[in-house]
Protein backbone atom coordinates (compact mmCIF):
# COMPACT_ATOMS: atom_id res chain seq x y z
CA UNK A 1 0.00 0.00 0.00
CA UNK A 2 1.31 3.70 -0.93
CA UNK A 3 1.57 5.84 1.85
CA UNK A 4 -1.31 8.79 1.73
CA UNK A 5 -0.48 12.07 0.39
CA UNK A 6 -0.02 14.52 3.49
CA UNK A 7 -0.88 18.10 3.51
CA UNK A 8 -0.02 20.11 6.23
CA UNK A 9 -2.13 23.30 7.27
CA UNK A 10 -1.06 25.77 9.94
CA UNK A 11 -2.25 29.11 11.39
CA UNK A 12 -3.51 31.13 14.13
CA UNK A 13 -6.64 30.98 15.56
CA UNK A 14 -9.33 32.34 13.34
CA UNK A 15 -7.25 32.11 9.97
CA UNK A 16 -9.96 30.14 8.56
CA UNK A 17 -7.99 26.58 8.47
CA UNK A 18 -10.31 24.10 10.23
CA UNK A 19 -13.32 25.19 7.31
CA UNK A 20 -10.40 25.85 4.64
CA UNK A 21 -8.63 22.49 5.20
CA UNK A 22 -12.28 20.54 5.80
CA UNK A 23 -13.43 22.24 2.14
CA UNK A 24 -10.38 21.21 0.51
CA UNK A 25 -10.06 17.80 1.70
CA UNK A 26 -13.52 17.21 0.19
CA UNK A 27 -12.69 19.01 -2.63
CA UNK A 28 -9.30 16.72 -3.79
CA UNK A 29 -10.90 13.34 -1.76
CA UNK A 30 -9.13 13.06 1.45
CA UNK A 31 -9.34 12.65 4.79
CA UNK A 32 -9.14 15.55 7.54
CA UNK A 33 -7.90 15.39 10.63
CA UNK A 34 -7.87 18.32 13.29
CA UNK A 35 -5.59 18.47 15.77
CA UNK A 36 -6.52 21.45 17.70
CA UNK A 37 -9.68 19.18 18.58
CA UNK A 38 -7.10 16.79 20.24
CA UNK A 39 -5.66 19.23 22.59
CA UNK A 40 -9.13 20.39 22.95
CA UNK A 41 -10.74 16.94 23.93
CA UNK A 42 -7.91 16.56 26.74
CA UNK A 43 -8.72 19.96 28.20
CA UNK A 44 -12.67 18.97 28.12
CA UNK A 45 -11.20 15.88 29.59
CA UNK A 46 -8.99 17.62 32.15
CA UNK A 47 -11.74 19.57 33.74
CA UNK A 48 -14.77 16.81 33.34
CA UNK A 49 -12.23 14.97 35.71
CA UNK A 50 -12.05 18.29 38.08
CA UNK A 51 -8.17 18.02 37.43
CA UNK A 52 -6.07 21.61 37.60
CA UNK A 53 -4.39 22.20 34.54
CA UNK A 54 -1.96 23.97 36.08
CA UNK A 55 -0.42 21.13 37.20
CA UNK A 56 1.36 18.98 34.31
CA UNK A 57 1.97 15.65 36.13
CA UNK A 58 -2.07 15.62 36.79
CA UNK A 59 -2.52 16.37 32.78
CA UNK A 60 -0.19 13.46 32.09
CA UNK A 61 -1.66 11.25 34.56
CA UNK A 62 -4.59 11.40 32.24
CA UNK A 63 -3.03 10.31 29.24
CA UNK A 64 -2.39 6.70 29.32
CA UNK A 65 -6.61 5.82 30.00
CA UNK A 66 -7.41 8.67 27.24
CA UNK A 67 -10.08 6.76 24.95
CA UNK A 68 -10.33 9.76 22.33
CA UNK A 69 -11.67 9.46 18.63
CA UNK A 70 -11.96 11.79 15.95
CA UNK A 71 -13.46 11.65 12.56
CA UNK A 72 -11.45 12.07 9.82
CA UNK A 73 -14.27 11.82 6.95
CA UNK A 74 -14.70 15.71 6.03
CA UNK A 75 -18.12 14.60 5.77
CA UNK A 76 -18.25 12.91 9.42
CA UNK A 77 -16.65 15.11 11.85
CA UNK A 78 -16.88 13.96 15.70
CA UNK A 79 -15.30 14.24 18.48
CA UNK A 80 -15.13 11.37 21.27
CA UNK A 81 -13.88 10.49 24.56
CA UNK A 82 -14.73 7.57 26.16
CA UNK A 83 -17.39 6.99 23.82
CA UNK A 84 -18.83 10.39 24.48
CA UNK A 85 -19.62 12.68 21.80
CA UNK A 86 -17.92 15.97 22.23
CA UNK A 87 -17.71 17.81 19.46
CA UNK A 88 -19.78 20.73 20.71
CA UNK A 89 -18.44 20.78 24.07
CA UNK A 90 -14.71 21.37 23.00
CA UNK A 91 -15.69 24.79 21.72
CA UNK A 92 -16.88 26.06 24.59
CA UNK A 93 -15.64 29.13 26.21
CA UNK A 94 -14.26 27.31 29.28
CA UNK A 95 -12.48 24.63 26.79
CA UNK A 96 -10.76 27.67 24.92
CA UNK A 97 -9.56 29.12 28.07
CA UNK A 98 -7.82 26.57 29.37
CA UNK A 99 -6.43 24.76 26.30
CA UNK A 100 -3.17 26.36 25.73
CA UNK A 101 -2.07 25.29 30.00
CA UNK A 102 -2.44 21.31 28.32
CA UNK A 103 -0.53 22.08 25.15
CA UNK A 104 2.70 23.44 26.58
CA UNK A 105 2.94 20.11 28.21
CA UNK A 106 5.99 18.58 26.45
CA UNK A 107 4.68 15.41 27.49
CA UNK A 108 1.15 16.11 26.35
CA UNK A 109 2.52 17.02 23.02
CA UNK A 110 5.04 14.06 22.70
CA UNK A 111 1.85 11.97 23.09
CA UNK A 112 -0.58 13.44 20.81
CA UNK A 113 2.11 13.75 18.03
CA UNK A 114 2.52 10.12 18.18
CA UNK A 115 -1.32 9.64 18.05
CA UNK A 116 -1.61 12.46 15.02
CA UNK A 117 0.76 9.76 13.11
CA UNK A 118 -0.43 7.32 13.77
CA UNK A 119 -3.55 8.34 12.33
CA UNK A 120 -1.69 9.86 9.26
CA UNK A 121 -0.48 6.35 8.82
CA UNK A 122 -4.09 4.98 8.94
CA UNK A 123 -5.33 6.96 6.16
CA UNK A 124 -7.42 4.99 3.79
CA UNK A 125 -8.30 7.80 1.10
CA UNK A 126 -5.40 8.87 -1.38
CA UNK A 127 -4.70 11.79 0.70
CA UNK A 128 -4.67 13.79 4.22
CA UNK A 129 -5.12 17.41 5.14
CA UNK A 130 -3.81 18.05 8.80
CA UNK A 131 -4.20 21.32 10.18
CA UNK A 132 -2.65 22.44 13.13
CA UNK A 133 0.06 24.76 14.54
CA UNK A 134 3.01 22.60 14.04
CA UNK A 135 1.98 20.27 11.61
CA UNK A 136 4.56 21.87 8.95
CA UNK A 137 7.45 22.07 11.27
CA UNK A 138 6.79 18.91 13.86
CA UNK A 139 4.09 16.84 12.84
CA UNK A 140 5.00 16.24 9.44
CA UNK A 141 7.86 18.47 8.19
CA UNK A 142 8.16 16.21 4.95
CA UNK A 143 4.38 16.64 3.98
CA UNK A 144 3.51 16.85 0.27
CA UNK A 145 2.13 20.22 0.05
CA UNK A 146 3.16 22.74 3.61
CA UNK A 147 1.02 25.90 4.26
CA UNK A 148 1.05 28.61 6.35
CA UNK A 149 -2.39 30.31 6.26
CA UNK A 150 -3.01 34.01 7.89
CA UNK A 151 -4.68 36.41 7.71
CA UNK A 152 -4.95 40.08 9.28
CA UNK A 153 -5.49 40.13 13.20
CA UNK A 154 -8.96 42.37 12.29
CA UNK A 155 -10.31 39.51 10.15
CA UNK A 156 -9.33 36.66 11.87
CA UNK A 157 -11.42 38.73 15.21
CA UNK A 158 -14.41 39.24 12.90
CA UNK A 159 -14.51 35.50 11.91
CA UNK A 160 -13.77 34.17 15.30
CA UNK A 161 -16.92 36.17 17.01
CA UNK A 162 -19.42 35.44 14.07
CA UNK A 163 -18.67 31.75 14.94
CA UNK A 164 -19.47 32.12 18.31
CA UNK A 165 -22.79 33.68 19.38
CA UNK A 166 -22.24 32.72 23.26
CA UNK A 167 -19.72 36.34 24.17
CA UNK A 168 -19.43 39.49 22.88
CA UNK A 169 -17.16 40.35 20.10
CA UNK A 170 -14.72 42.26 22.49
CA UNK A 171 -14.67 38.84 24.91
CA UNK A 172 -14.22 36.86 21.71
CA UNK A 173 -10.89 39.32 20.31
CA UNK A 174 -9.55 39.39 23.79
CA UNK A 175 -9.41 35.59 24.13
CA UNK A 176 -8.33 34.99 20.91
CA UNK A 177 -5.31 37.62 20.97
CA UNK A 178 -4.68 35.68 24.75
CA UNK A 179 -4.30 32.60 23.43
CA UNK A 180 -2.06 33.35 19.78
CA UNK A 181 0.11 34.83 22.31
CA UNK A 182 0.59 31.90 25.26
CA UNK A 183 0.36 29.31 22.07
CA UNK A 184 2.63 31.54 20.56
CA UNK A 185 5.35 30.85 23.49
CA UNK A 186 5.28 26.92 22.00
CA UNK A 187 5.30 27.08 18.31
CA UNK A 188 5.79 29.79 15.61
CA UNK A 189 2.95 29.92 13.05
CA UNK A 190 3.25 32.85 12.27
CA UNK A 191 6.01 32.53 10.12
CA UNK A 192 6.50 30.79 7.22
CA UNK A 193 9.36 27.90 7.98
CA UNK A 194 11.80 26.87 4.71
CA UNK A 195 9.72 25.13 2.07
CA UNK A 196 6.51 26.30 3.51
CA UNK A 197 3.93 28.49 1.33
CA UNK A 198 2.17 31.16 2.53
CA UNK A 199 -1.62 31.88 1.56
CA UNK A 200 -2.94 35.07 2.92
CA UNK A 201 -6.96 34.74 3.03
CA UNK A 202 -7.58 38.67 4.37
CA UNK A 203 -8.73 39.68 1.13
CA UNK A 204 -10.31 36.74 -0.45
CA UNK A 205 -13.58 35.02 1.14
CA UNK A 206 -13.67 31.21 1.82
CA UNK A 207 -14.40 29.82 -1.64
CA UNK A 208 -11.34 31.47 -2.96
CA UNK A 209 -9.39 30.40 -0.18
CA UNK A 210 -9.77 26.79 -0.73
CA UNK A 211 -9.56 26.84 -4.40
CA UNK A 212 -6.19 28.67 -3.83
CA UNK A 213 -5.01 26.04 -1.72
CA UNK A 214 -6.38 23.34 -3.97
CA UNK A 215 -4.89 24.32 -6.91
CA UNK A 216 -1.70 24.57 -4.73
CA UNK A 217 -1.82 21.12 -3.51
CA UNK A 218 -2.76 19.76 -6.87
CA UNK A 219 0.65 21.47 -8.34
CA UNK A 220 2.38 19.88 -5.71
CA UNK A 221 1.17 16.04 -6.26
CA UNK A 222 0.87 15.43 -9.84
O1 LIG B 1 -6.97 24.95 16.24
P1 LIG B 1 -7.61 25.22 17.59
O2 LIG B 1 -7.81 26.68 17.83
O3 LIG B 1 -8.85 24.43 17.79
O4 LIG B 1 -6.54 24.70 18.64
C1 LIG B 1 -6.81 24.70 20.02
C2 LIG B 1 -5.51 24.79 20.79
O5 LIG B 1 -4.77 23.58 20.64
C3 LIG B 1 -4.56 25.91 20.38
O6 LIG B 1 -4.89 27.12 21.01
C4 LIG B 1 -3.20 25.35 20.83
O7 LIG B 1 -3.01 25.61 22.21
C5 LIG B 1 -3.38 23.85 20.66
N1 LIG B 1 -2.77 23.32 19.44
C6 LIG B 1 -1.42 23.05 19.43
N2 LIG B 1 -0.85 22.44 18.35
C7 LIG B 1 -1.59 22.10 17.29
C8 LIG B 1 -2.98 22.38 17.27
C9 LIG B 1 -3.54 23.01 18.36
O8 LIG B 1 -0.73 23.36 20.40
N3 LIG B 1 -1.02 21.47 16.26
Amino acid sequence: MTSPVVVAIDGPAGSGKSSVSKAVARTLGYEYLDTGAAYRALAWHALDEGIDVEVPEEVLGTLPGLDLAIGTDPDYYFVRVGGEDITPDIREPRVTGVVSAIARIPGVREHLIRWFRETIEAARKPGIVVEGRDITTVVAPHADARILLTASEDVRMARRSAELTTQSAEATAKQLSERDAKDRQVVDFMTAADGVTLIDSTDIDFDATVQVVADFVRSRVQ
